[in-house]
């Protein structure tokens, strides 16, 4: 018999969300494909932590779902997605503690779209300072108008503060 990937929830409502997405670059890495050069820092069944090819500062890694999770808008208020989110903060901040200890400051969060660059939800873990300083602009909440959400300060994982939900 054949065993339905959707047993979480209604395909509706997960719409837009697939194990894997044939053209994306961001599920090569995370089921580990061969063409894949990225070097993992970490992976488990759920996610997977590599360096942002293009880094904004002294430490910039990215932690991603395995499965296919487009964007923030994708994720539901749900037990599990706080998990999944919780989860990669968690393993965020474990590698910048290791990585930069001394960091002045260590920020988590995701860009909302149209913001976001590739359409697999993605994690940016910044250990601080931007490089160059300039970059802040891109991973700096910019109140109602949305851009980059902050992991800890939104309602997307367990220990969030803000009362609004804003994504
Ligand atoms: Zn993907
Ligand atoms: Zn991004």
């Amino acid at each position: 018999m054949k065993k339905s990937l959707c047993f979480r929830g209604s395909a509706a409502k997960r719409a837009g969300r697939t194990p894997m997405a044939d053209w994306c670059v961001f599920c090569d890495i995370g089921r580990r494909a061969p063409a894949s050069t990225a070097v993992l820092l970490y992976s488990d069944d759920k996610v997977v932590a590599f360096q942002d090819i293009n880094p904004s500062a002294f430490r910039h890694y990215l932690v991603i779902p395995v499965e296919h999770i487009p964007t923030v808008k994708n994720l539901q208020r749900t037990n599990e997605d706080h998990q999944l989110v919780s989860h990669m903060v968690k393993v965020g901040k474990d590698l910048l503690s290791r990585d930069a200890p001394k960091s002045e400051e260590h920020r988590f969060g995701f860009h909302q779209p149209p913001f976001n660059s590739i359409d697999h939800l993605h994690l940016h873990c910044l250990a601080l300072p931007f490089i160059p300083s300039w970059r802040q602009v891109k991973y700096t909440p910019l109140g109602p108008l949305g851009g980059f959400i902050d992991a800890e300060k939104s309602n997307l994982t367990y220990k969030g503060t803000s009362t609004t939900i804003n994504y």
